[in-house]
Formats: C-alpha cells, sequence, structure tokens
C-alpha cells in the first residue's frame, strides 16, 4: 500500500539497485559535496523531504519566498538549495539536461539530473524565511553564504550511507518509521524535536504531549507513542555532543521512564537554519513524512536571540493547520518547584518566586560539576549515560569542543561502490 506523506503525495525511495549502480554514473562529470549537501541528499533520497526529488528550480524557490509554497501550491517554508559558483559551473560543465554525479568523501553518492541553473536573490530569501537579512542570523549566514548559482534537478542514490555507531539504530527514514509505528500498533504518535540531552523538564513536555495526544482515547489501550527525532547536523562549540543526545534520550526508556510500547529514539540530519515559526513548519513537514500524527511546540520554536516572538511559531501552524497533516500540541515550560516537590509546568502551581526554571545555564553547570544532580532535575541513569558519553566519544566533554569537532568520527560515510 503507498504511503502518504507530506502534500498528499506518495513516498518514495530514490535509491539505485547497487547491481545498477556503476552503471547509471558511468562517465559523468563527478563533484564533490560537502557535508551539509550529503544531509540534503540523505533527506531528499529516503523521503524525508516528500514531495521534494531533488533540490528546488528557480520556480519553487520563488513560490516558498513569495508564499511559502513550492510552485505547485504545496506549503514549504525553507529552500532546498544546490549551490556552486560560476566558475564551478563552467569547469564542470553543469547545464540543463546534463546529469553528474555527486561524491562525498571521495566516493559516488547520488546521481544528479540537472534540470535548471539559477541565480536568486539571497537578501530575499533570507527576509521571507528568516524575516530579517542580518548577517548575524545564523539562517542568513548560511544563506549568504551559498554560492552565487543554484542547480535545481532530481537526486538518486547511487550509495547508501553506512551509519556509523552508536547511530545506526536510530537511522529511521520514512518508510522504515511507518513500519515500525504500525508494528508497535501505535494509532497516535507525537513527535519531540530535539537537539539536547533530557532533563526532567524535557521528560515531563513529552508525558504531557502523550498525554495530550491520547486525551480522547480509550483509556485501557492507549497505543500512542512518543518518538523522539533527534536533528544531526552542524555542531558548534558547547552543543551537546550528537552521541550524547541520542544515547541519552534512549536512556529514559532503557531507565523504564518510558518503554518501548510508547517511546522511540530517531535522528533526522539536518543543519538547523534558526528559522522559528518557518522552522516550526519546517518540522511538521519532516515529521508527517515520518508518519507522526502529533507534533510537540514549546515556547520560541527553532527560534534564536531574540528574533521571534514567544508564540510567533504557534500562530503560524495555526494559520496553515487544516493543511498540515499533523497536530500541533503545545506546551508552557516544565519547571521544578521545591515546594510542591515536583514537576510543573509554568503558571500551575502558584510558587512563582520560588520554581526553579531549567534553564541552559543551570544544567551545563551540573553536568560540568560532574557530581550527581537530584533524580527530579536529571535522571540518575541519564547523567551516568552523560557522563560515560563524555568519556567515551567527548575526550572527557559532553558538550562540543575544537577538540571533539577535530577528532570526532563521522556519524555516516559513504564508502567506495
Ligand atoms: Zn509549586
Amino acid at each position: 500500500m503507498a504511503e502518504i506523506g507530506h502534500g498528499g503525495k506518495e513516498i518514495k525511495e530514490r535509491i539505485f539497485d547497487p547491481s545498477k549502480a556503476r552503471e547509471k554514473i558511468k562517465g559523468l562529470t563527478e563533484i564533490p559535496v560537502r557535508k551539509q549537501i550529503a544531509n540534503e541528499i540523505i533527506d531528499l533520497a529516503y523521503g524525508f523531504f516528500s514531495p521534494l526529488e531533488g533540490f528546488m528550480g528557480k520556480a519553487d524557490v520563488d513560490g516558498v519566498v513569495k508564499n511559502m509554497r513550492l510552485a505547485d501550491g504545496t506549503i514549504w517554508p525553507i529552500p532546498i538549495l544546490f549551490d556552486l559558483s560560476e566558475k564551478e559551473v563552467a569547469d564542470y560543465g553543469v547545464e540543463s539536461g546534463k546529469s553528474v554525479v555527486l561524491t562525498y568523501q571521495g566516493n559516488p553518492m547520488a546521481l544528479f539530473e540537472v534540470d535548471e541553473v539559477f541565480e536568486y536573490d539571497k537578501a530575499a530569501m533570507c527576509k521571507a524565511v528568516f524575516g530579517t537579512d542580518e548577517e548575524k542570523h545564523p539562517g542568513c549566514k548560511r544563506t549568504y553564504e551559498y554560492k552565487d548559482k543554484f542547480i535545481g534537478g532530481k537526486i538518486t542514490l547511487v550509495k547508501e550511507p553506512k551509519i556509523n555507531e552508536p547511530f545506526g539504530p536510530y537511522f529511521l527514514p520514512p518508510l522504515k518509521m511507518r513500519q515500525i509505528i504500525k508494528e508497535k500498533g501505535w494509532s497516535r504518535t507525537v513527535a519531540h524535536q530535539t537537539r539536547n540531552v533530557p532533563h526532567t523538564g524535557h521528560e515531563w513536555l513529552m508525558k504531557g504531549a502523550f498525554f495530550q495526544a491520547y486525551a480522547d482515547l480509550p483509556i485501557e489501550k492507549p497505543e500512542v507513542g512518543v518518538v523522539v527525532n533527534a536533528i544531526i547536523g552542524e555542531k558548534r562549540v558547547k552543543d551537546y555532543i550528537d552521541e550524547a543526545i541520542v544515547l541519552c534520550q534512549d536512556e529514559l526508556e532503557k531507565a523504564g521512564y518510558f518503554g518501548p510500547h510508547n517511546h522511540l529514539t530517531s535522528l533526522t540530519f539536518w543543519d538547523m537554519r534558526y528559522a522559528g515559526p518557518k522552522e516550526a513548519i519546517f518540522h511538521a513537514i519532516l515529521r508527517t513524512n515520518l508518519g507522526i500524527t502529533h507534533h510537540m511546540y514549546g515556547r520560541d520554536h527553532a527560534g534564536v536571540g531574540d528574533y521571534y516572538g514567544a508564540y510567533e511559531a504557534h500562530h503560524l501552524l495555526e494559520s496553515v493547520g487544516e493543511e498540515l497533516d499533523i497536530t500541533p500540541v503545545y506546551s508552557m515550560n516544565w519547571l521544578y518547584c521545591p515546594v510542591c516537590a515536583e514537576i510543573t509546568s509554568e503558571g500551575l502551581c502558584n510558587h512563582g518566586d520560588q520554581q526553579q526554571k531549567f534553564s541552559g545555564t543551570l544544567i551545563r553547570s551540573i553536568v560540568t560539576d560532574g557530581v550527581k544532580p537530584p533524580r527530579l532535575i536529571i535522571r540518575p541513569e541519564v547523567f551516568d549515560q552523560i557522563m560515560a558519553c563524555a568519556d567515551k566519544y567527548g575526550q572527557g566533554s559532553p558538550f562540543v569542543t575544537e577538540e571533539y569537532l577535530e577528532k570526532r568520527s563521522p556519524v555516516f560515510d559513504i564508502e567506495p561502490l
């Protein structure tokens, strides 16, 4: 049976049969790609970006910039671009109607059937997607760093990525994820977008969303699963290391705070754009394609600095709600209240001045101290896993350092054909 994804289109994997791959790329010009583009090739080929089948042409970019829609009218908030310099276009002989092979780590990764070579006003793109064209916004910075020519066309993998330890079990592309959801018997699923190791505030966010998602289902058998979908992409110093993010999220299940009957940890390759409301829509699309029915949104979802209002993403989601096949589940911040002696939601109990917010600074100082915190701040098993990941993968730190960036193993490799 066809699996239907975003925009009502069937999700298709674009991957050549290994026995035919070599022949498909024979004699074609090779163009090496950087990691961001390799991530997006994977997303396109496995259907994370369905209905897109390749990098966008000008009509789609124009639609996204002017109306937040692809040329065919399907909602889409962020351009998916392949860039080259004018010199590269000339040197590689890239032109409409010609196929090239994209390589990563020196090995063939994907066939790229070029439809179009075009230019686009980057400042206009920034204003539309990020609401600003300031270079200090990290999404604008990434946009300005694109070279001056964009290439639109379909992508097909010639070699599937080898996902390295410890990430392998968590790479669950749309068709695989949908199959697992069926096997688990979940009639509803709620996505948790994360780039963090979980403190109890995150745990209660997930538990609160779980209750909201099954509110009108029979109590005996809720059949609801929380799907943690970690974003794995560009790392910056002071972020959590990727290994700690996935293993600590999974630890909540392994240690029994959830169970395999209602919890699953997974990952998606994506370099965050920090587009706030637009990225909230984008996350809804990714998780729709994964077969997920509900999506958690907290305050200032995917925001950065003070570019977006705390609930701006919620308003944008509401404005297009009918056209998205996923139900947003909104949440206030969760905090620790020492008077209630429990985790509580903002605005719920009346001990306002005594409540402790889970600020990034607080959690960072706890983790940096290495002294096990109270179990109502970070679960002891999660804390032990953070420390284990620091030793095993982070040269002693669970946070990204220059040393980690230099020495870490790649999350995936493209091996020779
Ligand atoms: Zn209280």
